[in-house]
């Protein structure tokens, strides 16, 4: 029986674990994909720590996930053998339930996250549900494309249903995994980018990806230097400071929203201030496979690319210290296989 090397997690704030498992067969509706590359995203700390409700272990986490189909399941009119896929975080709908029907895929009653609800992609094989994986273009190379499967749909997704139109002024808060794609997509996009980071020091890197003004939120005001632009029309918030988040909404233009994507867990509103202007608070959630797809093709077009650090599959223990540590330049990426 063949076998393969996973990376697993078997209890809550565990060790990464290197075992051999058989390589599992694509059920009904399911594909099986040879890992290339896999993201290591914040979120995996989910699976690391247990703190989502309802892990199961021992479990492999993983939704950045760039590799190729090589088996598929009964059922799966879409996918073959030898297609280049990626697979995020959204690990697939029903198309029965109600948000499905409602077209609300993202919000689909089965609640299949990638590498939380079943294994993702620190390994050389996983099983994907057909309808959680996307086309991965030709020129994208896997390492390349992996970071884009959480971090790069969640910006692009994000900033194409903002509302914003091209000239409009679109500000990034945070630098970091997220930011640093925000601010190409942004830009790309035809938006007027606005780059907000604590420290003079990141000026130089936001202008490189795109960015036509940078605010020092350490030694300006962010609020009062965008209303200065005339007001954002929408704020993306890529960091995890609620008091962050809080400060900067002040910047807002009329009907401009202030777009969360860092998981703070709590932030300070000021309705008079938004009702005044109807202004908004949003959350946003990534994307499902079709979205995945779109930033896949929009980053091969226009030459968005995640800046990586790259370790094998082997140290994923080591590679996910250096992601937690805040100090990776911007993204890390396992390779796997030979
Ligand atoms: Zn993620
Ligand atoms: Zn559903």
């Amino acid at each position: 029986m063949a076998t393969m090397h996973v990376v697993q997690v078997s209890r809550p704030d565990g060790p990464f674990e290197t075992v051999e498992r058989q390589i599992p067969e694509p059920g009904a509706g399911w594909v099986r994909i040879r890992v290339q590359a896999c993201g290591i995203c914040h979120s995996d700390s989910l699976v690391k720590e247990g703190t989502f409700p309802g892990i199961q272990y021992p479990r492999v986490p993983g939704h950045e996930v760039a590799g190729v189909i090589d088996s598929v399941g009964s059922g799966v009119a879409s996918w073959q053998p030898g297609q280049r896929v990626g697979v995020g975080w959204n690990g697939g709908y029903c198309g029965h339930c109600e948000h499905c029907r409602r077209g609300d895929l993202f919000a689909c009653v089965t609640g299949r996250a990638t590498g939380i609800t079943y294994d993702g992609g620190y390994a050389e094989y996983m099983l994907a549900h057909a309808t959680a994986v996307a086309l991965m273009p030709a020129e994208l190379a896997p390492v390349e494309a992996a970071p884009l499967m959480c971090a790069g749909v969640t910006m692009f997704n994000a900033l194409r249903n903002s509302g914003a139109r091209p000239g409009d002024v679109v500000a990034v808060l945070g630098l970091g995994g997220l930011g640093h794609l925000g601010v190409q997509y942004a830009a790309k996009m035809g938006f007027y980018v606005v780059g907000i980071a604590r420290g003079k020091d990141k000026e130089p890197l936001a202008c490189e990806l795109g960015a036509s003004a940078y605010l020092d939120s350490q030694s300006q005001d962010p609020a009062a230097e965008l209303l200065r632009l005339g007001g954002a029309r929408v704020i993306l918030a890529t960091v995890t400071s609620g008091d962050a988040m809080s400060a900067v909404q002040g910047g807002l233009a009329v009907n401009g929203t202030l777009l969360l994507i860092g998981a703070a867990h709590s932030m300070q509103v000021f309705p008079l201030f938004l009702l005044a202007g109807r202004r908004s608070v949003r959350g946003w959630y990534s994307g499902t496979a079709i979205d995945s797809q779109d930033t896949l093709a929009f980053s091969t077009r226009s030459g968005v690319r995640s800046m990586n650090e790259i370790f094998p599959l082997e140290r994923a223990s080591e590679a996910y210290d250096r992601m937690m540590s805040g100090k990776a330049r911007f993204r890390v990426v396992l390779t796997v296989g030979r």
